[in-house]
């Protein structure tokens, strides 16, 4: 099975999943946080103008409802009217990490001349913040217009700034006055400003918080990363599968390079051995017959000179077989010795050979004739059966330019033939050019 995204059922899997989790992250209910359940939140209690509880120009309507009213006639300090929830337990720095809502939905009435009902949030913050000072936690709120709260209205957290008067209270560095959910302490509905002899009204019905369980941020953050793990993943694999198989071949090339080579090595050590005679070392009857047929396709014309060793029968039957190889080794090394390099010689057959010489010259080729069979004749063959002399006849026949070498070879074995029976050890001349070829002989 293969693991990357070309295998049509990974594929098909990782998009099944994408959309499972796509559309998951939109239906999974909200996480909620309902501050008025049991546990959630101590309170709601009254805010006025000494934080006592004692301030009656605060009081509940009907404490069960969270109904209030205000009226404060006598001047303060500060004239409070509102609700808190407290966030706290009995450590006071330790609030709830509101960071993972989103919104607050706020059910709320209110009757009386302020324009604005204030939701605000206060963030312990273990830098700066401290219990003994408690305007030191960062205080972050919003105004809402009376006409925003005619029915539920979903707040997002966002919505909530920094107060300018906390920041001028606080003179802290400014990275300490952004806004940050992540401890908040309290959670208050209130009014941002209340004058003497007012009177207020004010009905808290819901306040929840909500948000999702796994941020959809997160979620789609976590999709794309994931579908580029595995595009990375099938590039990698892709990458180094090409490699693998670029080394695989260049391996194959390799191989087949050197096999070339020492094909074409042992090729011409055949095509070399195909026209070398093993036992003398000179062209064999093949090598010879190629040989031949360049010059004829050239239309160069040769002479040939025949040689037959003399009672090489004899050699054989008294001294054996292998000192009549040497015979002929050493007959062989004795006329190629005195040949020119234009000169092409080779073994014929037995204990014949052939010498097929450029040009048409057959005087000059009868003289070499003659002088090769002095050769021959004065060669002593240190041989197993002891030192041997041999004698050997000659034929000499011309292939004028554009005659087959055929004709001339038969000639050439006529005249070895009468060489023979003139007595051995000589050198005849085709009959025909002694008679009437002149100019080549
Ligand atoms: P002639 O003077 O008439 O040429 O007589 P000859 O004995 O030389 O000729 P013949 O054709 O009767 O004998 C040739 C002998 O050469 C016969 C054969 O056994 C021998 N012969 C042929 N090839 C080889 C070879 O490779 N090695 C050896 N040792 N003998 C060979
Ligand atoms: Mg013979
Ligand atoms: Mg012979």
């Amino acid at each position: 099975m293969r693991y990357d995204l070309s295998n049509p059922n990974l594929l098909f899997a990782g998009i099944a999943l994408t959309l499972a989790a796509m559309v998951g992250v939109e239906l999974l209910p909200p996480r909620t946080l309902d501050l008025m359940a049991p546990g959630a939140a101590n309170g709601p209690y009254l805010i006025n103008s000494d934080g006592t509880q004692n301030d009656a120009s605060v009081q509940w309507l009907d404490e069960r409802q969270r109904r209030l009213t205000c009226r404060y006639t006598t001047a303060k300090p500060y004239l409070g009217c509102g609700l808190v929830f407290v966030l706290t337990g009995e450590d006071l720095t330790h609030g709830l990490d509101l960071s993972r809502f989103d919104s607050v939905e706020v059910d709320m009435s209110y009757k009386g001349p302020s324009p604005f009902v204030r939701l605000a949030i206060r963030n312990f913050d273990l830098r700066f913040s401290k219990v003994s000072a408690p305007n030191s936690s960062r205080f972050h709120s919003v105004n809402l217009r009376l006409r925003d709260i005619g029915k539920p209205v979903e707040v997002d957290l966002n919505e909530l700034t920094v107060a300018d008067w906390w920041i001028l209270n606080n003179d802290l560095p400014r990275e300490f006055n952004r806004p940050g959910l992540e401890n908040a302490i309290v959670v208050l509905i209130d009014l941002p400003m209340v004058e003497l002899g007012q009177g207020h009204e004010m009905q808290l019905r819901s306040m929840t918080l909500k948000g999702h369980w796994v941020s959809r941020d997160r979620v789609y953050l976590g999709i794309l990363c994931a579908w580029l793990l595995a595009a990375s993943g099938m590039a990698l694999r892709g990458w180094s599968q090409l490699r693998q198989s670029h080394s695989r071949q260049q391996r194959e090339i390799d191989a087949l390079t050197a096999r070339t080579r020492q094909l074409r090595v042992e090729q011409e050590n055949l095509r070399r051995l195909a026209t070398i005679d093993e036992l003398t070392g000179v062209l064999n009857r093949r090598g010879l017959e190629q040989s031949m047929d360049d010059f004829e396709e050239a239309s160069q014309g040769m002479t040939l000179v025949m040689l037959d060793i003399d009672h090489f029968k004899r050699v054989n039957d008294r001294l054996g077989h292998d000192c009549g190889d040497e015979v002929l080794k050493r007959v062989a090394a004795v006329v190629a010795a005195n040949l020119r390099a234009s000169d092409v010689f080779g073994r014929w057959g037995g204990e014949e050979f052939l010498i097929a010489c450029q040009g048409t010259r057959v005087r000059d080729a009868a003289r070499l004739a003659e002088k090769l069979r002095e050769r021959v004749q004065q060669s002593e063959i240190n041989s197993s059966g002891g030192r041997i002399t041999v004698t050997a006849s000659f034929g000499v026949a011309l292939a004028p330019p554009g005659a087959p070498a055929a004709g001339a070879l038969k000639r050439a074995d006529e005249a070895l033939y009468r060489a023979k029976g003139a007595g051995r050890n000589r050198v005849e001349i085709d009959q025909a050019l002694q008679s009437d070829a002149p100019t080549t002989v």
